[in-house]
């Protein structure tokens, strides 16, 4: 913010020289990049690479013989069903259900699909601003909401806050990296803050879209509802990390959830993308039929908050690749992503973590705004 570097322009040139720079220039300086898996684009630095290019993960699954695509898991779609029909109407005050909504393509989907097939079911969506959400992303909340016609509150916790969280636990990384750090305590925050405000207007269900993979690897569950047990449970750390090192008032830590120690009522905690476990571009392309979102590629590198170039500035300084890459990559082993654009992102990313193209002046400047600087994060660009 100190200095004059425009976060979405710079995504969008990032994007489009992925797109045509890139694909020429990695054979220029291929002996400068990590070799990837011919099939998932993996890079050697996360899984080792037989010699036949193919990653350990492509091998082992080769091996099994799996078929790659899931079945549908009927029981649990009907489950699901089963909890959000019941729940219309049911709520104590004003709502059934509080959604999260990013303004993205999941949580757009999920909260179309919530209204189409729940008619009786009261929708508040929410929106939890951490203070660097990019612009186009509440542009996004913007304008999908009239579309959506429900009703939405933000969330805002003060800035001081979440700077002490992102810098504590860039500072901090786990085995995960940045996203099993930073970006796994921000939507551990992000749920706390749907959870008080449940309770708050006594809502009966908190919906979010998270992904399988999200649900599965984020949170380690597997089912698309989170235990009651431990909803009920009052928040003592995140990420590993003690609440206590991170924030030094009870004030700051009692931001967080306090669970059913007050007596208060607990929400049920639902990922209904678990439960329907659709391909990407099935999302992709009901969004765009609803005329939600525009059928231009909505790119996760521009939608997603600010922090995320230096988020992978610092793992690939640190780990050689992105934590945020393991997703992906598993997603293109199931068929859910497509390997190139993707391999050529990463790449690239790689790439300009060390020479600081485009990147730069961007992670200088959210660095400053944490109050860091590169020889905290370990980065050093050439
Ligand atoms: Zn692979």
């Amino acid at each position: 913010m100190a200095q004059d570097v425009d976060p979405v322009k710079t995504a969008k040139l990032f994007e489009f020289y992925v797109r045509n720079v890139w694909p020429l220039q990695r054979r220029l300086v291929a002996r400068r990049i990590a070799r990837r898996c011919t099939r998932c684009g993996a890079s050697e630095r996360m899984l080792p690479l037989g010699s036949t290019g193919v990653c350990s993960e492509c091998e082992a699954q080769q091996r099994r013989g799996q078929p790659p695509r899931r079945e549908r898991n009927r029981a649990q779609e009907a489950e699901l069903a089963g909890i959000l029909g019941a729940a219309q109407g049911s709520g104590g005050g004003d709502y059934d259900a509080l959604v999260m909504f990013s303004g993205g393509k999941d949580s757009s989907y999920l909260v179309h699909r919530l209204k189409d097939e729940y008619p009786g079911l009261r929708v508040l969506t929410c929106t939890v601003d951490n203070g660097f959400m990019s612009p186009v992303a509440k542009r996004n909340v913007d304008e999908i909401l009239p579309r959506l016609n429900v009703d939405h509150v933000f969330v805002r916790p003060r800035r001081e806050f979440y700077v002490k969280l992102f810098r504590y636990t860039l500072t901090h990384l786990n085995a995960e990296g940045s996203y099993g750090t930073v970006d796994f305590s921000d939507g551990e925050f992000m749920l706390d803050s749907a959870r008080k405000l449940a309770q708050e207007k006594r809502i009966p269900l908190v919906v979010c879209g998270y992904s399988r993979y999200q649900v599965e690897n984020g949170l380690g569950l597997h089912h698309f509802e989170s235990p009651p047990e431990i909803e009920r449970r009052p928040r003592t750390e995140t990420a590993g990390l003690k609440l206590a090192d991170i924030f030094d008032t009870d004030d700051e830590r009692h931001l967080w959830w306090r669970g059913a120690a007050d007596g208060g009522h607990v929400a049920r905690l639902l990922f209904p993308l678990y439960a329907w476990d659709l391909e990407e571009d099935e999302i992709k392309r009901q969004v765009v039929a609803w005329k939600l979102i525009p059928p231009k590629d909505q790119s996760p590198i521009v939608t997603n908050h600010r922090l995320i170039p230096l988020l992978g500035v610092v793992d690939v300084h640190r780990f050689g690749y992105s934590s945020f890459e393991k997703e992906f990559c598993r997603m293109i082993r199931e068929g859910k992503a497509d390997r190139l654009s993707w391999q050529h992102t990463f790449e690239f990313l790689e790439y300009t973590s060390r020479t600081g193209l485009f990147v730069k002046p961007l992670v200088l400047d959210l660095l400053q705004e944490l109050g860091l600087t590169t020889e905290d994060v370990g980065v050093r660009f050439a």
